[in-house]
């Protein structure tokens, strides 16, 4: 699968991006954004007005001592300025509300979508790179869609009027400034695309350090355990340094815009002034004309600076929109079929039919897998690991599509009922973190959010759990902490367990834990994995002696096939790989009898 994460080769066009932008979300805002246009042609009209006072001001009231205008002028700045003040502070509530409220619908729009991927693409892209998309780059988009609103209105604006003025004040003078500020512009343009460059490296690094942070991390007991702090802290390392010199590198890029614009500019007002100023001494235009045409010109200055430096704004907010965007391309591959059917769940027979499936395109996990699992029985998938068990029981419930085959449900192939249906009528207690940071009730409830109270209790109580929520601090409000941290291996399996119960599903899919309790733990997860396999069509991988004896049916499963099926008894007779792998792994001390040489203990996974 292509990652849509690192920076893919082909670049969008910023047009096709914008238009994109607009239409998807700026679009349902548009009453507001013309309101706050209004308003910022107003602020640049106010703006303009003011450089235009300065002729009277000079000619009127100082030249020629007009009582009058004494007066008039600054009664005149007075209203104008706060006309500007009431006029910006609207448009910039109003542009602000817009900008945040498209980046709050990216958002949610790309947690939608997220939620409907499918496991493969959870699979294939790492979590910090997935987390980087929803806070870096949501940013980075932030801050051009709300700088692009305002700068090419507000600033544009106010650079018309005051270029109209200019002008109008004397247009030959202004002809010569605008001979140079044009040239300002290009250097920046050629920054902007090297800031496009630098950001989006920026950005995949970032999301490998967010990787290895939240890696790291959560698994700081193996970082100890296997004294591996150095060469943790030399890979987040190379990654710090790589973020700062990227960082650093755009920073230097950003920082040259600043002085390249004020050094033009400078020459711009040089020349103005010696042209004018002789203008003015030759007695060709008044000092009232020269100012206010300078005063419109330095005026100019600042909102020119900002539609310089939203260049680079809107370079590393498209190229976030790109990244954004391609995550929100990706569409997933297991979906209904038109016209799916609801499964209707008879007994809840599984049938597994010449499988062929693989994760990659030359690496084949399952090659011709077939089994049954009678409706209400129990099969063992044993076997090496990474023979294709887990493989197996990804392929029901939908998880990935089987290669070549059928999977069958009932006599229905999974592939043509619906993903809800199918999924409702599966259970799953994997041996993954399954647990969130939530409630305990929460947590059971997880299996059918409409649930009762009561339904939550018995399904506790039959999962041997009741007890030890009691004795929590506040029982079923206890919050398990992140993973379930705050409890127990046995408790978080038996809080799986119960909902499981709760949902109620027909069909239950158990990886059992290979990681050792307690005696007293493991009596008690067993007496809670038979109550919920009562009734159940169940398929087990199996690392336990009881499992395997009690099931009904056993598949040894190795190298992506079936190499060997039938009961505990009957595949022990047959002497071949489960009888094998009983003495490896199976065969369970007798009580009071120290394990025998050639007997693994199930150690942690
Ligand atoms: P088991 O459950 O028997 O240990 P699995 O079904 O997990 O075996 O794995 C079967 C094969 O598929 C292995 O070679 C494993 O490396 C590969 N595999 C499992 N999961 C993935 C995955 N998400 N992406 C790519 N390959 C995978």
């Amino acid at each position: 699968m292509r990652s849509v994460l690192d920076e893919g080769s082909t670049h969008t066009g910023s047009l096709v991006l914008a238009r994109r932008l607009f239409k998807g979300y700026v679009r349902p805002y548009m009453g507001r954004l013309a309101l706050s246009m209004v308003l910022m042609a107003v602020v640049a009209l106010a703006t303009a007005a003011n450089a235009w006072l300065m002729q009277p001001v000079l000619d009127d009231v100082f030249l020629n001592r007009n009582q009058t205008m004494l007066v008039l002028v600054p009664v005149a700045l007075l209203v104008i300025a706060a006309v500007k003040g009431f006029a910006d502070y609207g448009q910039a509530v109003l542009i602000n509300k817009v900008g945040l409220k498209v980046i709050a619908d990216i958002q949610a729009e790309m947690f939608a979508h997220l939620m409907r991927a499918d496991l493969a693409f959870f699979h294939g892209h790492a979590t910090g790179a997935l987390i980087s998309r929803f806070t870096n780059d949501v940013n980075l988009l932030r801050a051009a869609v709300s700088n692009a609103l305002l700068g090419m209105v507000k600033d544009s604006f106010t650079i018309v009027f005051l270029v109209a003025l200019m002008f109008y004040r004397d247009w030959l003078l202004a002809s010569i400034a605008f001979v140079v500020f044009p040239l300002t512009i290009l250097p920046v343009l050629r920054l902007g695309r090297r800031m496009r460059h630098v950001s989006s490296s920026t950005l995949t690094e970032i999301g490998h350090f967010a990787t290895l942070l939240s890696q790291t991390f959560q698994g700081a007991r193996h970082v100890k355990a296997y004294g591996m702090e150095s060469y943790e802290e030399r890979r987040a390392g190379g990654l710090i340094d790589a973020i700062f010199r990227l960082t650093y590198k755009s920073a230097r890029v950003r920082s040259l815009a600043r002085p390249m614009m004020e050094i033009l500019t400078a020459l711009a007002v040089s020349a103005v002034i010696f042209y004018g100023g002789r203008q003015v001494i030759l007695g060709h235009t008044t000092p009232g004309t020269f100012f206010s045409f300078i005063t419109a010109l330095l005026l100019a200055y600042q909102p020119l600076k900002s539609l310089g430096s939203l260049n680079s704004y809107l370079e590393e907010g498209f190229a976030a929109a790109q990244r954004i965007f391609a995550m929100l391309d990706v569409e997933p591959e297991i979906r209904d079929k038109p016209g799916a059917k609801a499964l209707r769940v008879t007994g809840g027979e599984v049938r597994v039919e010449d499988v062929v499936f693989s994760y990659a395109p030359d690496a084949t996990a399952l090659n011709g897998v077939s089994l049954l699992v009678p409706a209400g029985r129990t099969a063992a998938l044993v076997g090496p690991s990474g023979g294709g068990k887990s493989t197996i029981l990804n392929l029901i419930p939908r998880f990935y599509d089987v290669g070549g085959g059928r999977v069958l449900v009932d006599g229905m192939d999974v592939r043509d009922v619906t993903l809800s249906s199918l999924r409702a009528a599966i259970a799953l207690v994997s041996q993954e973190i399954s647990l969130f940071d939530d409630t305990v009730r929460a947590n059971i409830a997880y299996g059918r959010w409409s649930c009762s109270e009561e339904e939550i209790v018995e399904a506790a109580k039959r999962a041997a759990a009741h007890d030890f929520i009691m004795a929590l601090p506040q029982g079923y409000d206890t919050m398990v902490g992140e993973h379930g941290i705050k409890l127990s291996g046995g408790q978080r399996q038996r809080l799986a367990i119960a909902r499981a119960m709760i949902k109620n599903a027909p069909i239950l899919l158990l990886d059992e834990a290979t990681s050792a309790l307690d005696t007293e733990s493991e009596r008690q997860v067993q007496a809670a994995l038979a109550e919920l396999m009562k009734g159940r069509t169940t398929l087990v991988i199996a690392h336990r002696l009881s499992t395997v004896m009690t099931a009904d049916v056993i598949y040894v499963v190795e190298a992506g096939r079936v190499t060997e099926s039938g009961t505990h008894a009957e595949l022990l007779a047959r002497r071949g790989t489960y009888a094998r792998l009983h003495a490896l792994q199976f065969a369970e001390p007798e009580p009071g009898r120290p394990p025998e040489r050639g007997q693994i203990q199930a150690t942690g996974s």
